[in-house]
């Protein structure tokens, strides 16, 4: 599955902490983040994470547009909630791409944790078979 992790500042230690409790599950799946999410947690973890531009510099947009072709399975956004943002048009579109897409989207840990739990559970194998897909369709 291609996964596709972010954080808002505030939020990053939380994410780390949440992808290191979660090693064994996210190692077996392709990772893709905003930049700073990436770095980060590439750091502290040693996984292999492809980094898009930063989340402000349009990293947001960019995992939009992977979603928009097909080509992500789950998105994990710990998002801050209480700050605003300066890039806020790009978080909405994001969220909207993954309702259009009907994308797995947690933005917090309590949603986040039943859905690595599902992924290694097998829920989310659908993802990976096109056809179970149109199952989903309006
Ligand atoms: P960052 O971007 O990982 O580059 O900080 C996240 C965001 O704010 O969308």
């Amino acid at each position: 599955m291609n996964i596709a992790l972010i954080a808002h500042d505030k939020k990053k230690k939380n994410l780390i902490d949440f992808v290191t409790a979660y090693q064994n599950i996210f190692k077996e799946h392709q990772l893709f983040a905003t930049g700073t999410t990436g770095k980060l947690i590439q750091k502290e973890t040693g996984l292999t994470i492809y980094r898009f531009q930063s989340g402000p510099l349009g990293g947001d947009q960019q995992i939009g547009a992977k979603i928009a072709n097909d080509e992500m399975d789950m998105i994990i956004f710990f998002r801050d909630p209480l700050t605003a943002q300066p890039h806020e048009p790009d978080v909405s579109a994001l969220l909207r791409l993954c309702d259009v897409y009907k994308v797995p989207l947690a933005t917090n840990q309590a949603s986040a944790e039943i859905m690595v739990r599902g992924l290694q559970n097998g829920w989310l194998d659908w993802r990976s078979i096109k056809d179970k897909r149109e199952i989903y369709d309006d």
